[in-house]
């Protein structure tokens, strides 16, 4: 496995330096951070992106903190998804939590993450003001 740094770095690499939340490019003060989208997660590429450090600061740091965002929010719903393909238990048991063991609350959640995913990418079209 390699160091962490040699990770980060190739993240930001492939990322263009570039925040994959704003688009911010730089020039950089200090290097973007790398964020792993799944809080608390070992460093692998495909789970982690490059945001400047405003972004990062608005992302989850733990995976309670995850399933208290609104789904809708950017990101959180591929970070959800990500989530189950890791860990289905340790996904499965937060948002249980979360949402205080309502099935009903669940589904709504695992719905508007799918939705949220498929408008993303281009799959399904956007909301508009009067169907949300
Ligand atoms: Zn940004």
């Amino acid at each position: 496995m390699p160091h962490v740094t040699t990770i980060k770095k190739r993240i930001r690499e492939r990322d263009n330096y570039t925040c994959q939340k704003c688009g911010n490019d730089g020039p950089w003060v200090r290097l973007p951070d790398v964020h792993r989208l799944i809080p608390g997660s070992y460093y692998r590429p495909h789970l982690c992106v490059t945001l400047c450090n405003k972004c990062h600061s608005k992302m989850p740091r733990t995976i309670d903190d995850v399933f208290r965002m609104e789904p809708e929010d950017a990101g959180v719903a591929v970070t959800f998804l990500n989530l189950f393909l890791l860990d289905e238990r340790e996904a499965f048991e937060a948002l249980k939590k979360h949402c205080g063991g309502s099935g009903r609350k669940m589904r709504r959640f695992v719905y508007l993450a799918l939705r949220d995913r498929l408008q993303r990418k281009g799959a399904m079209p956007k909301p508009t003001a009067s169907s949300k």
